[in-house]
């Protein structure tokens, strides 16, 4: 990669919140030896949601980039085959909201970063015209993006169950470092990943639930709301679903 193109990368990356950039170890790099972490076996953590139980890795005062460090050149599920980047996750890292998505599609396992295709600018409108319509002064890199999964599910499938549980154990971690005041729950994957409830995202939405202490209000995924059939009125409640967890966080 040339000079400039490199510069182009990286003012893109710092727009969109990124403050650190890393460079992996040699051992995690592709087509290197297998880390023992990377060998790991899958089953390492039980979907908390659904168990009760903590993940045994949830020590506090846990930053994400040990917690990045240990993903290395994860392969402890199978999503691991068809993925071009581990998208970890992007924003402040002392957010007090937190918003989770499913999983990276083709934009995001391209350049590494969630929400940052078509969905992704659909969330950053909707994050950032429903905090200035509030009088709330935020943009989308103030707050912290990820996803369930931090692999593409080829074909944008959802994530298989194992994989969720498996992968959950990142996001679990992720979110305990972060310690915010709120989690918005972007579409039923997410929702019942976090709470563990079974209900699909209309029946969700708009409703506050927790995980472990931390209030949980879940919403539509963007790339629902883009879909052209009966939008109007699902674009309506994702607003009103933002301006809840908005002014619950920042009033
Ligand atoms: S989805 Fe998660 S657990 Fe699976 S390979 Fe990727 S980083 Fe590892």
């Amino acid at each position: 990669m040339d000079t400039e193109l490199l510069r182009q990368y990286l003012e893109f990356y710092r727009d969109l919140g990124i403050k650190t950039v890393y460079r992996p170890a040699k051992s995690a790099q592709r087509g290197a030896p297998r880390a023992e972490t990377a060998a790991a076996p899958a089953r390492e953590l039980p979907l908390a949601a659904a168990t009760g139980e903590l993940p045994p890795a949830a020590a506090t005062g846990e930053s994400l980039l040990q917690i990045l460090s240990d993903i290395g050149d994860c392969r402890r599920c199978p999503l691991h085959e068809q993925r071009s980047k581990i998208v970890f996750g992007v924003g402040n890292e002392r957010s007090p909201l937190v918003f989770v998505g499913e999983g990276p599609g083709a934009d995001e396992d391209a350049q590494g970063i969630p929400f940052v295709g078509r969905a992704g600018q659909l969330l950053t409108q909707m994050i950032e015209g429903t905090a200035k319509r509030e009088g709330i002064p935020l943009l989308r890199a103030d707050i912290y993006i990820c996803n369930v999964v931090k692999c593409r599910p080829p074909g944008n499938r959802t994530p298989e169950p194992d994989e969720m549980e498996i992968c959950g154990q990142f996001l679990f971690r992720q979110l305990m470092s972060i310690r915010p005041k709120a989690i918005c729950a972007l579409g039923g994957t997410a929702a019942r990943a976090l709470t563990g409830h079974k209900e699909g995202v209309t029946k969700m939405r708009g409703k506050w639930f927790t995980w472990r202490d931390i209030p949980v209000m879940v919403t539509y995924h963007p790339s629902y709301l883009l879909r052209p059939y009966n939008q109007a009125t699902a674009k309506r409640e994702a607003w009103e679903d933002l301006k809840k967890v908005l002014h619950f966080v920042y009033d």
